[in-house]
């Protein structure tokens, strides 16, 4: 089977990069999205790959279930102030995707899991320099230095154990353990309750919305056509050797295959087609804040679990996993839960005059690996279910992707089988 015409249904960091790559191989592409390629906070709640951390760091990109997320206890995860959220659910999908979760949390499929990731991990970063060398114009940047901070050296020991069981499962992280005096000299913003570091080497970060826009960008210079307002509700492959991708509106593209990268709404569209894994809104929050100086580069608090990040002219602290529905509101609970635990390890810092807050879904698998892949039907592809790495993952998420539909399929796709 020839493919020429591809329609992509989500114009995230997946879905772009999925067009991107399939141009390169000579396939013409209309991407299709319900919402605005480049909107404000508001409109973009929900796109994950608007409002995220914009991290590129390999050393942390690991899969999510792990032994340690079910000690972290059942009580913690009912509370709106903790950082990993469930809300009392009579949900049979949400109760089903927790049942599952919970059975991937062993330490057998945690090792399992982060070989996959080693492998994809040391050729990620290439995927964006192929972007960049192909013309997109936001840049990636180096994080130098890309520093984890604690309150107290014991806090490390968990980080520290991740990069021993990355380095067994032949990942790579190279890493140095800092004082409270080093930390502070690479990050003055850092209060005084900071007292011990790490510096990871090797990881980069870009401004999420503006790589996203553009990513459109260059897909359009390029001749594809991205069509907005157009949400998908129906996908059919009457078995003509063509697919229709048909809008809520009646509007329908028709194209040799289509690919979906509807994010956290995937099974919606990918169901039909043989796609059992669930994926599952892991809700997360950011907004942005301007301190005194703004800082070169991203900073971690692993205990907190919250992420900051310099975009071009403004700070954005990202945090929350909320195991909810991805159209319910913002909680502005879990905004002021950030900024209270937040607040005391930030110097300089005008907390009231945040802007942009922002909810948006991490499509989670149980598994915590992504759907890659072909379906049932051999003109409908997936390409979703990222969790918390789909912006490290995404180009090379596409350029597995477009291989794969146009015969060059690389072997480590096996493990991401949509139909697994
Ligand atoms: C707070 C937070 C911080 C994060 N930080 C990082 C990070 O530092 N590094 C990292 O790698 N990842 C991070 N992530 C995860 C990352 O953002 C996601 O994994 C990634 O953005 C998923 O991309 P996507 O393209 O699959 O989904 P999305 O960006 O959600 O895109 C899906 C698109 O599909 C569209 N769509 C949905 N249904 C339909 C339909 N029926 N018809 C048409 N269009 C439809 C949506 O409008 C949307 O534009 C973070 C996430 C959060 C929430």
């Amino acid at each position: 089977m020839t493919i020429r015409r591809v329609a992509v249904a989500g114009a995230g960091i997946v879905g772009l990069s999925t067009a991107w790559f399939l141009q390169d191989r000579g396939v013409a592409v209309t991407v299709v999205d319900r919402a605005a390629v480049a909107p404000d906070a508001t409109e973009a709640s929900e796109r994950a790959s608007w409002g995220n951390a914009g991290w590129l760091a390999p050393a942390l990109t690991l899969p999510l279930p792990e032994p340690s997320i079910l000690k972290y206890g059942l009580r913690a995860m009912l509370t709106p102030s903790s950082p990993v959220y469930v809300p009392p659910t009579l949900d049979p999908k949400l109760i089903r995707f927790l049942a599952d979760f919970a059975r991937h949390c062993t330490t057998r499929h945690q090792m399992a899991a982060l070989e996959v990731f080693a492998q994809v991990n040391r050729v990620a970063l290439g995927a964006y320099d192929d972007l960049a060398d192909g013309g997109v114009a936001e840049q990636t940047r180096d994080a130098d230095p890309f520093l984890a901070a604690f309150t107290a050296e014991t806090d490390r020991d968990h980080l520290l154990e991740e990069f021993d069981h990355v380095r067994a499962t032949g990942g790579e992280v190279d890493y140095e353990v800092l004082d409270a005096e080093t930390v502070h000299s690479l990050e003055p913003l850092l209060s005084d309750k900071v007292r011990a570091g790490v510096r990871i080497r090797g990881q980069r970060f870009i401004d999420p919305p503006r790589f996203v826009a553009s990513l459109a960008d260059a897909v359009r210079a390029r001749g594809g056509e991205i069509i907005t307002g157009f949400d998908v509700s129906e996908v059919r492959d009457p078995g003509n050797g063509m697919v229709d991708v048909i809008s809520a509106d009646g509007s329908d593209v028709s194209v040799d295959a289509v690919v979906l990268a509807t994010g956290a709404r995937l099974n919606a569209l990918a169901h039909d087609f043989g796609v059992r894994t669930l994926v599952q809104a892991g809700r997360g929050y950011s907004f942005s804040v301007v301190p005194g100086e703004l800082p070169k580069n991203p900073v971690y608090f692993p205990v907190q679990r919250v992420a900051c990040t310099p975009l071009h002219d403004r700070f954005r602290i990202a945090g929350m996993m909320e195991f909810r529905r991805p159209d319910a509101p913002l909680d502005p609970r879990r905004v002021r839960a950030i900024v209270d635990t937040t607040r005391p390890l930030l110097r300089d810092v005008d907390w009231a005059g945040r802007s942009e807050e922002w909810v948006g879904s991490r499509p989670c698998t149980a598994d915590g690996l992504p759907l890659i892949g072909g379906t049932r039907s051999p003109r409908v592809f997936v390409a979703g279910g990222h969790g918390m790495w789909g912006v490290a993952l995404g180009p090379l998420t596409g350029r597995l992707l477009a291989g794969a539909m146009t015969g060059h399929t690389d072997p480590v796709l096996r493990h991401f089988d949509p139909l697994r």
